[in-house]
């Protein structure tokens, strides 16, 4: 049986999940995916990796789902719960599904989808009834493909990433130790399912650990907080803007409240943040709060995690940390492998954690991979004092300008350091005379704001050529399904100014 089930035998009456309100346990957890692999499996001995989509809310039946399906030898692949009809055909188009499950919520959502009949369709009511027994669930080799995810489609359309049971368990056995999980573990989800950070870091990595994972009736700070008060949690993980709604939050309370959340928060042992680069400033706000330092770590769909802070030792703002165990991490450029530090090159990614393929894009997996096997990640790091540090993406982060590469990341984290800015994104525009224009798209506190000024501000913070050379003020910044701002959307922006 999978390591991760065969775990949850050490632990049958602890608590596995705490789904707003109602506990699991790991027996639970144990017998319904059985009974949802059986009558998956109809009869036949095996699903022989057939794709079977499942669209369920986080809580006990998306867990219980994504092991039935892994028990019964399908490939997972979670549809996200709030992709509109365009996006779920498309991933249920491109996985070629041959089954698909609908949470209650989702069954008028996916219908036109069923009418279409290329999948046979079930609801979770379908698999209340006592079916066959475990026993005969057949044997998975951990060679096989366990899953698809699609990336978060930051830079273009998602790709379907796919990973099999044995990359799964060294992505989550490997953070598992790192950040010291134990069964006396007691985390909140409050990030979507159908994404690496949420399935593996928070999930997969609690379950295998024997803890407890709760989920909330939807997200907002304040149920957040609420939980914090109330529960036992002790590990969080989020995204930087999950923090940043928080602090947001947490600095329009009175002081009383204020207080009493900094009191709560000294339980924890563990806070993480990652998918994209948390901003120093809020770093130090959230230890400022919590009195915590988070610990950023960098990931992929493609790699699970790959380079973290350290959970003993110093956590540094603005930094990645240092390659996980089992993780081999090199930098990369135009004149090969770089082995001093502070020189900037792609980062590449080899190990057991590291994906099979594209899925049905044998072209773009090809051209994933160096001739010696190394995955090509596309961002760019540098290396100073032994700690990485992210540069951004080569294809919307590097902004090529006057013979320069220019970090967009690094002339976002200076503007934000100004106090009438409430966000920002750094582009590149395509430009005759430079190659690429740099110019940011900010989010004011103030409309009032004079740009003339806050250039000069700039000028007297970095040297001339990395200063934006056009500001654009926006309401917010376009986002995906993960927060993450989406450049290419940011870049189209200035296309009409
Ligand atoms: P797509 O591949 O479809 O464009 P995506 O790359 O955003 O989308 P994911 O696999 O969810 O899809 O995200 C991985 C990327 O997130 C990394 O390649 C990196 O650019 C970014 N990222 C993850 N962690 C960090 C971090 N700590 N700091 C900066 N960037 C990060
Ligand atoms: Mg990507």
């Amino acid at each position: 049986m999978l390591q991760l089930i065969l775990n949850s035998e050490n632990f049958v009456d602890k608590c596995a999940i705490l789904d707003k309100g109602v506990a699991f346990r790991y027996a639970d957890l144990h017998s319904k995916s059985a009974q949802i692999a059986s009558k998956l499996l109809n009869g036949e001995a095996d699903l022989q990796q057939k794709r079977v989509a499942f669209m369920v809310s986080p809580g006990f039946d998306y867990v219980a789902f994504q092991w039935g399906i892994w028990r019964a030898g399908g490939v997972a692949v979670p549809l996200c719960i709030t992709y509109p009809l365009p996006s779920l055909k498309y991933v249920i188009e491109d996985t070629g599904a041959e089954i698909v499950i609908a949470g209650p919520e989702y069954v008028d959502i996916l219908i036109p989808l069923v009418h279409a009949n290329t999948f046979k369709f079930y609801t979770i009511a379908d698999f209340s009834a006592n079916e066959l027994s475990e026993f005969n669930l057949p044997e998975i080799s951990t060679d096989r493909n366990a899953m698809i995810l699609y990336t978060s489609g930051t830079t273009s359309l998602p790709k379907g990433v796919v990973t099999s049971h044995a990359n799964l368990e060294a992505q989550i056995s490997t953070l598992v130790k790192a950040w010291h999980w134990t069964s006396a573990d007691h985390t909140v989800c409050v990030l979507p399912l159908h994404h690496v950070h949420g399935i593996i870091n928070v999930i997969s990595c609690a379950l295998w650990a024997g803890a407890t994972v709760e989920f909330l009736e939807g997200f907002s700070p304040e149920k957040v907080f609420g939980a914090f008060a109330f529960g036992k949690i002790n590990v969080f993980m989020a995204v930087p803007t999950i923090y940043f709604k928080l602090i947001t939050y947490w600095d329009n309370l009175p002081d009383t409240e204020k207080a009493e959340i900094t009191e709560n928060l000294q339980k924890f042992r563990l806070m993480v943040s990652g998918s994209a680069a948390l901003p120093v400033s809020v770093m130090e706000k959230w230890q400022e709060i919590s009195g915590h330092t988070l610990l950023e770590r960098y990931g992929m769909t493609e790699i699970g995690m790959g380079i973290s802070n350290p959970y003993e030792g110093e956590r540094k703002a603005g930094y990645i940390g240092k390659p996980l165990p089992g993780v081999s991490v090199r930098l990369i450029d135009e004149y090969g492998v770089i082995e001093k530090e502070e020189v900037p090159g792609e980062i590449q990614i080899k190990g057991a954690n590291v994906f099979k393929e594209y899925w049905g894009k044998a072209e773009a997996t090809e051209k994933a991979f160096t001739e010696d096997g190394w995955f090509k990640t596309g961002d760019v790091a540098v290396v100073e004092n032994g700690y990485y540090r992210i540069l951004g993406r080569d294809s919307v982060d590097i902004i090529k300008s006057g013979g320069y590469k220019i970090s967009a990341l690094e002339i976002e984290e200076v503007l934000r350091k100004h106090p009438q800015l409430n966000d920002c994104a750094v582009v590149g525009i395509p430009d005759d005379e430079w190659g690429e224009l740099v110019v940011a798209s900010i989010v004011v506190r103030n409309k009032a704001l004079d740009l003339k000024q806050l250039n000069e501000w700039m000028r007297g913070m970095i040297p001339a050529y990395k200063t934006p050379r056009k500001y654009l003020i926006v309401e917010e910044l376009p986002r995906n399904a993960m927060g993450k701002v989406t450049k290419n959307d940011v870049k189209e922006l200035f296309k009409n100014i």
